[in-house]
């Protein structure tokens, strides 16, 4: 068995995410996989969004990253999801200075993951908006890169940085890396010009762009204010049960990895 670890990246905030990350691990965990996600964000959504509450957190993902605990002193189990969860919080946001001097501040995160290989099936590792030392940690650590996207009018400029940024990392820092796709999220089928980028997108990404579409729905806005990820929340909702299908998309792909 091996252990496959992704990173969900993209620069930009508010596009999906955390949701992505809380959902599709909810989803594999639902799907018998034995699943990590780690929360690279300061803001600590992915952890809130699993029933964890940031603000109780004796220790985080930010004391695993500066070596003061290892990482199976501070994972948590999601008590709604099933999944582990290796949390975050504010504190998080100072490590981008206090790693400075660290050697192989970017591998950090790598490092920590390493020894619990035998542990796991799929770490999911939910990247802050930016392209910062964490992402670096994540995209060092990561397999490959989840790329949720909106279908809108700027989606495919915003991509160029972070493709320039994964291909930095793939050629100095981890040659394993590659972009394992793009998932069109809070999709409106009414939309035109969302249908047209959308359609763009398959042309341009080809099979990077994966075949599941999440659609807008409110049913996973809800659910992280409950603490438990929106394809528990509510089984039957349409976004619910496109991550479901999305995790079975992820399933299929990583038997031919
Ligand atoms: P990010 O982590 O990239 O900042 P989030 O996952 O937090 O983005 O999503 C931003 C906002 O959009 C949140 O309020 C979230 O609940 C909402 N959202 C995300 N995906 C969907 C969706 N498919 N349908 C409706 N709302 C969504
Ligand atoms: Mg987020």
């Amino acid at each position: 068995m091996t252990m496959h670890i992704f990173a969900i990246a993209n620069q930009k905030g508010g596009v999906g995410k955390t949701t992505t990350s809380v959902n599709l691990a909810a989803a594999l965990a639902q799907q018998g996989q034995r699943t990590l996600l780690v929360d690279l964000d300061p803001q600590g959504n992915s952890t809130m969004g699993s029933g964890i509450d940031k603000r109780t957190l004796t220790r985080s993902v930010y004391h695993v990253l500066l070596g003061m605990a290892a990482m199976g002193e501070v994972r948590a189990t999601s008590p709604s999801g099933k999944f582990d969860l290796l949390p975050a919080n504010r504190e998080l946001a100072g490590a981008e200075v206090e790693m400075v001097d660290l050697e192989r501040r970017e591998a950090r995160l790598r490092e920590a993951i390493a020894q619990y290989a035998d542990e796991y099936d799929f770490v999911l590792i939910d990247c802050p908006p930016s392209l910062s030392m964490l992402t670096l940690n994540g995209l060092c650590a990561a397999h490959g890169v989840i790329i949720p996207m909106q279908c809108e009018y700027y989606a495919l400029e915003g991509l160029s940085d972070l493709v320039a940024t994964i291909k930095k990392v793939h050629a100095n820092l981890n040659r394993e890396l590659k972009i394992i796709g793009l998932l069109r999220v809070m999709f409106d089928p009414r939309n035109t010009l969302g249908q047209q980028v959308s359609a763009q997108l398959e042309q341009h990404f080809g099979d990077k762009v994966f075949k599941t579409i999440v659609p807008r729905n409110v049913r996973l806005a809800e659910a992280p204010s409950y603490g438990v990820p929106g394809v528990l929340f509510d089984k039957a909702a349409k976004g619910a049960q496109a991550y479901q299908l999305f995790a079975a998309e992820m399933i299929e792909r990583v038997k031919s990895y």
